[in-house]
């Protein structure tokens, strides 16, 4: 959805050589915005000469361009070269910020460099696109040159883009990077982010240049708590890393710290990550709604691990880092062997995923899979049972409906046979949608 707003201004000859703006407001939810100016920049007047027209082009007027947002600081500035910018949380023209677009009193810089006799007209056309929900895939858990990886982020980046992701958290260990320095690549996002790393366990804290002031290590369960509690004040989001990893399990009591999603699926789907998911199903079991994630945990390419091996999508509004965050702590996500792994759309009413809805007002789920392979399962798992509700005979799509007897919730995954002589493995692991019983 797009929204038009056009300002003229008028600036007197008596006004050269001075700066001032001119306000406009940021309407709610704009995910980006183009700007474009004009004005009669020449004076052109024909003269006859001898067999023909002589056009004398005179510069008159020079407008110089910048942008303020709300807080009063400068967005960009670009002189009188560009005639139009664009500006996202996550890209922007050069010579500009890429900023979240707050809604507000914005302002252009108007530079009034040179200005004809006459005066003259300027004309500033702002298009705003707004966020709308659709469907990212990314990895939240890589390694760069900054920790033990090899690649430097801007490699990275680029190999993400190669993958088809949307976005990559950068998660060194105990190494913390701000949004600033990350580099831009063109359709990616890059979430700032630390792999907090202790002999006893290790979690993400994500999208925070500094998710704290201390240094990293911590004795004490006191000092653990809060680094956590800091990183969750400051508006991290926090990931508990592959709990069950062989000499990296994570020790610490998950009912004393903070977190907001559990990472059940880090690198390719193995034991550890069968019982991280046994966790996750148990902590479902008893009531709790605990959003998961996954991550490579990329270092170097190996065999079944690249970056996106496996992807988390996400339902997020925009492809901002915010947005992204706020979709994986609603379980707005699902979790995909690979970034060209089947997607899914499961909705209950108007709820998705990781949604509540009060049930038995509403009971039944729609389920849309795109991208099955012959042979694939597809699977609801309640706390009660686990059902295969369609076993894909061909490859393509499919939809199927599912009722939900009682209140609880319900997730869905996908089995496939990767290999032959291995068993079969996750290829999608969602979610699930909770029904709370209404009176
Ligand atoms: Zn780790
Ligand atoms: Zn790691």
């Amino acid at each position: 959805m797009q929204e038009r707003l056009e300002l003229q201004l008028f600036i007197e000859h008596e006004r050269q050589g001075t700066y001032f703006t001119l306000p406009f407001t940021m309407p709610p939810d704009v995910e980006s915005m183009v700007l474009r100016y004009s004005y009669d920049r020449h004076l052109e007047s024909e003269r006859p000469v001898e067999r023909g027209t002589f056009i004398a082009r005179e510069e008159v007027n020079i407008i110089d361009l910048g942008l303020l947002s709300p807080d009063g600081a400068q967005v960009g500035a670009s002189g009188s070269d560009k005639r139009e910018i664009f500006i996202s949380e996550t890209d922007a023209t050069p010579g500009y910020r890429s900023c979240p677009l707050a809604p507000g009193r914005w302002q252009i810089i108007v530079g009034a460099y040179k200005v004809a006799p006459g005066g003259v007209n300027v004309t500033y056309e702002i298009s705003f696109t707004f966020k709308r929900l659709r469907l990212l895939k990314g990895d939240l858990h890589t390694h760069t040159v900054g920790s033990d990886g090899i690649f430097t982020a801007a490699e990275l980046g680029r190999r993400a883009r190669l993958h088809g992701l949307d976005f990559l958290a950068i998660t060194d260990h105990n190494q913390m990077v701000s949004r600033q320095s990350l580099p831009r690549i063109e359709g990616l996002t890059l979430i700032s982010g630390i792999e907090w790393t202790h002999y006893r366990g290790h979690a993400n804290f994500l999208g925070v240049d500094r998710p704290y002031d201390e240094p990293f290590f911590a004795n004490t369960p006191e000092e653990v708590r809060r680094r956590f509690q800091s990183a969750r004040e400051r508006g991290a989001l926090i990931m508990i890393n592959h709990p069950f990893e062989e000499g990296n399990e994570f020790q610490f009591d998950l009912e004393e710290l903070p977190f907001d999603c559990l990472n059940v699926w880090n690198g390719p789907m193995r034991m550890q990550n069968f019982q991280a998911v046994a966790l996750w199903q148990s902590m479902l079991e008893e009531g709790k709604k605990v959003p998961i994630c996954g991550g490579s945990d990329y270092h170097r390419d190996m065999p079944f691990l690249y970056p996106g091996a496996p992807a988390t999508c996400v339902y997020a509004r925009s492809a901002g880092v915010e947005d992204i965050l706020e979709a994986l702590r609603r379980g707005h996500a699902y979790i995909i062997y690979a970034p060209d792994g089947p997607t899914l759309e499961m909705r209950a009413g108007k709820a998705i995923l990781g949604d509540t809805v009060p049930w038995p007002v509403v009971k039944e789920m729609e389920i849309a899979l795109e991208g099955l392979q012959a042979g694939d399962k597809v699977q609801v798992i309640t706390a009660r049972k686990s059902e295969t509700i369609l076993e894909a005979p061909a490859p393509g799509s499919y939809r199927a409906t599912y009722t939900m007897e009682e209140p609880g919730f319900a997730r869905l995954v996908v089995v496939r046979f990767f290999l032959p002589g291995i068993p079969e493995l996750p290829a999608l692991l969602s979610n699930p949608i909770y029904f709370e019983e209404s009176r």
